[in-house]
């Protein structure tokens, strides 16, 4: 899942990033509302995180475009305690969700997982596919019972996968949505996750469907 936070407060941006890295999220950053609306409307995004008082451009503004481009991408947006007025002008603008600052990343990174998973049409927490469990707020796959080890790279593969089952995905639109900007991406580097998966999830966990793309179902 790839995700963008517009905020002008440095060290906000930077742990926002940090803990959404953490969680093993592909994440792009800008520091002002143009290089912010520029990645918007550029990339497809499963979520943004979306100050609104900014320099240049507002966040009000670059929802308004992003709403007007028919762009659907779930928007969380962060706003001063006490602002109801601007909460309310956000979430009449589109926006889907709000938080008022200063809040607690723990909170920011239940908010995203529920935005994502309603996005792609999921209410519940779970995922089962065969023996297959994913839980999503704790991300932790079990096969057969076991909880299998994956690093946050490997689980965000399967949770995509997951969450678009029964339909291949194309390489593109999985390098689109698990790599970021800052992320080095080799070519070869999206088939050793998969290989990595396979390893410990059983080869028939991900099907290759050859030059199409990757599929779980
Ligand atoms: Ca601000």
């Amino acid at each position: 899942m790839r995700v963008l936070v517009v905020e002008d407060e440095p060290d906000l941006l930077a742990s926002i990033a940090r803990a959404l890295r953490d969680e093993g999220y592909a994440v792009d950053t800008a520091a002002d509302g143009e290089d912010g609306l520029f990645k918007a409307e550029s990339w497809e995004y499963d979520a943004i995180v979306l100050d609104l008082m900014l320099p240049a451009v507002d966040g009000w503004e670059i929802l308004r475009r992003l709403r007007h481009a028919n762009k659907t991408v779930p928007v969380l947006i962060l706003t001063a305690r006490d602002a109801v007025a601007d909460r309310v002008r956000g979430l009449d603008s589109g926006a889907d969700d709000y938080l008022t600052k200063p809040f607690d990343l723990a909170e920011l990174l239940a908010r995203i997982r529920a935005l994502v998973r309603r996005h792609v049409g999921h209410a519940r927490s779970t995922i089962e596919i065969g023996d297959m469990v994913l839980d999503l707020r704790a991300r932790t796959v079990t096969r057969g019972g076991r909880v299998i080890p994956l690093t946050p790279r490997e689980y965000a593969l399967v949770e995509y996968l997951a969450l678009h089952r029964g339909k291949v995905v194309s390489r593109t639109e999985l390098y689109d949505h698990l790599f970021g900007e800052d992320d080095d991406t080799l070519s070869n580097l999206l088939d050793v996750h998969v290989s990595n998966i396979r390893k410990k999830l059983g080869h028939d966990a991900i099907q290759t469907r050859r030059g199409h793309g990757y599929l779980m179902e």
